[in-house]
């Protein structure tokens, strides 16, 4: 982690050359070693110790979804080249003979497979929206959650900071319009202060989602248009291409819309959600202070191991 280069590849070398991360053979999927899973324990101490003054409801959903929600949200529409859909063998005796004959003969056994009703969750906040919805009205001040979760993007990168299985934290605000959007520039301050403090540069920008196709760019430009999205960038593999690992993201009426969540006289909501990208951060904190968390400056490990 030589302060002057700054390319993904070498970064992601001396992170298995240090024995943080961990090769599996395949480009996003990692082990992570104690030391990183301590840095992240203490990141999310700190955020959550942030946060605690809200006192937002926690929630931890698994890493698989219901499909028929992912469905229904829109994602296939905006992000196909990003979904991952659990599948499993449901065939009887004569299948299995036919997928191990498929199998030694080097064929596509897979074909044998067919879709469960679980998708992978490639953002923490996507199953929330049912589950609240589920409960009936929002109060009048809004509802606060607090979200942590294993998210899947198939999106397979030699940059170590675009994994394919990683951990988003997420502060998620159900209200209205002006609840919302106050929620979120509360944490683009907290957010970017939080950052400081552990001595990593960063910028705070206007962004907008891989939005898939020709029609994806228009939403696009449409999101940056009216301000939708905000991420706080890291110099982690490049300096002019930092890396996103803070976004903040308000997502209007459309998932009040899509899920019929209302307050109680039938007006419907609007949502906000703050995602923290563990690994991201993580990555950033190696990157920047070195390999061994025990020799990072003293104001840095204060802010981490001093909560
Ligand atoms: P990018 O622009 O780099 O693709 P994103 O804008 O798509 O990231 P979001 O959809 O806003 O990211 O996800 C919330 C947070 O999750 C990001 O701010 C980032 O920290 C983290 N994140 C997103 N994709 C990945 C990934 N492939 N690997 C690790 N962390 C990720
Ligand atoms: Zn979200
Ligand atoms: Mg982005």
């Amino acid at each position: 982690m030589d302060a002057k280069t700054f390319d993904a590849k070498s970064l992601l070398d001396s992170l298995f050359e240090n024995g943080i991360l961990f090769e599996s053979g395949i480009d996003g999927l990692y082990g992570r070693s104690g030391a990183f899973e301590e840095v992240i324990e203490r990141f999310e101490r700190l955020v959550t110790r942030l946060g605690a003054p809200d006192k937002a409801t926690r929630i931890h959903f698994p890493p698989g979804m219901s499909r028929a929600t992912l469905e229904k949200s829109g994602y296939m529409k905006s992000f196909p080249q990003l979904a991952g859909c659990v599948h499993s063998f449901m065939g009887g005796e004569r299948e299995h003979a036919q997928l191990l004959g498929m199998m030694a003969d080097g064929g596509d056994w897979t074909e044998l497979q067919k879709a469960t009703d679980v998708a992978l969750t490639p953002a923490a906040c996507y199953p929330l929206y049912p589950t609240v919805a589920a409960r009936g009205p929002v109060p009048a001040q809004g509802l606060l959650f607090e979200l942590s979760s294993y998210c899947f993007r198939h999106e397979p990168s030699k940059d170590p900071a675009r994994m394919q299985l990683f951990r988003m934290r997420e502060f998620v605000k159900i209200g209205t319009a002006e609840q919302v959007r106050s929620f979120r520039e509360s944490w683009l301050k907290r957010g970017k202060a939080m950052i400081e403090s552990l001595e990593l540069p960063c910028e705070v920008d206007l962004a907008n989602d891989p939005f898939f196709g020709r029609g994806g760019k228009m939403m696009a430009n449409n999101q940056r248009d009216q301000g939708l999205k905000f991420e706080l960038l890291i110099p982690v593999t490049s300096i002019e291409k930092p890396t996103a690992c803070l976004s903040f993201n308000y997502h209007q009426d459309h998932f009040g819309r899509t899920w019929g969540l209302t307050f109680a006289d039938g007006e419907l909501c609007h949502s906000a959600c703050v995602g923290f990208g563990l690994e991201r951060v993580a990555l950033a904190l190696f990157r920047h202070h070195g390999p061994d968390a025990a020799a990072w400056p003293a104001a840095v490990r204060d802010v981490l191991w001093g909560v």
